[in-house]
């Protein structure tokens, strides 16, 4: 379970980030996270991942206390958390099954299991073919299936995505959220900030918007929100 209670965030230069917000986002939600540029969407993902700390309030993420975590639990904290970005980042010289692999040596994995796991993770993105491809081989959205699969390799109980279809086209956009989906079914809460109505109202999740670092409104499905 993910908590944020009553979190504020000003950065050194004077932004309110987050103002007094309160959500709580239970184990296999889907939710989405909406708000124009600068509504604190972002801050709100670092604070889950500690890249950030709040000035005031508490983030709870699974059984930990992210505001009081002690630096040597960093690691820890980051390994139930599988981060997925717009711009894929994925490292340019090495191959697909490389950049998945790498996620799990810097845990020290076994090498059997390392392929074991990037051969099946590969699958489930549906990416097999491509093992041997470097990411400039790819089209933008095998790419961000890429960046997926080694976000979700080490089974984090969290994966959160911050506008992962910006880059691409509508139907690929459907096919990454079609994935998200399948990643949710099984089990894995999924938290992702989308600007796009259209899959706003295609998923029909949870949305949480945010405005001016406040949690504008937090009772509506997508579908609704089109509607309304
Ligand atoms: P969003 O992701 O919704 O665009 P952010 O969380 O990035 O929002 O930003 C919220 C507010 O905090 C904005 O006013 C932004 O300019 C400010 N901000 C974000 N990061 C920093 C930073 N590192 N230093 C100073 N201000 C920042
Ligand atoms: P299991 O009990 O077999 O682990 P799950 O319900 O956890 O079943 O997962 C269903 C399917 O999805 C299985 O094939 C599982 O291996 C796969 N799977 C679930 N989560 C992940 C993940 N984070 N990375 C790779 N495969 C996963």
């Amino acid at each position: 379970m993910i908590e944020f209670k009553n979190v504020s965030k000003v950065y050194d230069n004077g932004s309110v980030a987050l103002d007094d917000v309160c959500l709580t986002i239970n184990e296999g939600e889907f939710v989405l996270i909406c708000g124009h540029s600068g509504a604190g969407k972002s801050t709100l993902f670092k604070l889950l991942t500690h890249e950030v700390v709040p000035d005031s309030g508490t983030v709870i993420v699974d059984d930990f206390d992210v505001t009081r975590m002690k630096r040597s639990k960093i690691p820890k904290l980051r390994r139930k958390l599988g981060v997925v970005f717009q711009d894929f980042r994925l490292l340019p010289n090495k191959t697909v099954s490389e950049n998945i692999a790498f996620a799990l040596e810097v845990i020290e994995e076994k090498p059997k299991v390392i392929k074991e796991k990037v051969s099946h993770v590969l699958e489930l993105v549906g990416l097999t073919d491509k093992a041997n491809d470097l990411p400039e081989d790819l089209s933008g959205g095998e790419q961000q299936r890429v960046a997926i699969a080694r976000a979700i390799v080490n089974r984090p109980s969290v994966l959160i995505a911050d506008e992962p279809t910006g880059n691409l086209d509508p139907d690929t956009s459907k096919g990454i959220v079609d994935l998200f989906k399948h990643i949710n079914n099984f089990g894995t809460t999924v938290i992702m900030v989308t600007h796009n109505m259209d899959l706003v109202s295609y998923l029909n999740k949870r949305v949480i918007r945010l405005k001016d670092g406040r949690v504008q409104s937090d009772n509506m499905r997508g579908a609704e929100i089109n509607e309304a």
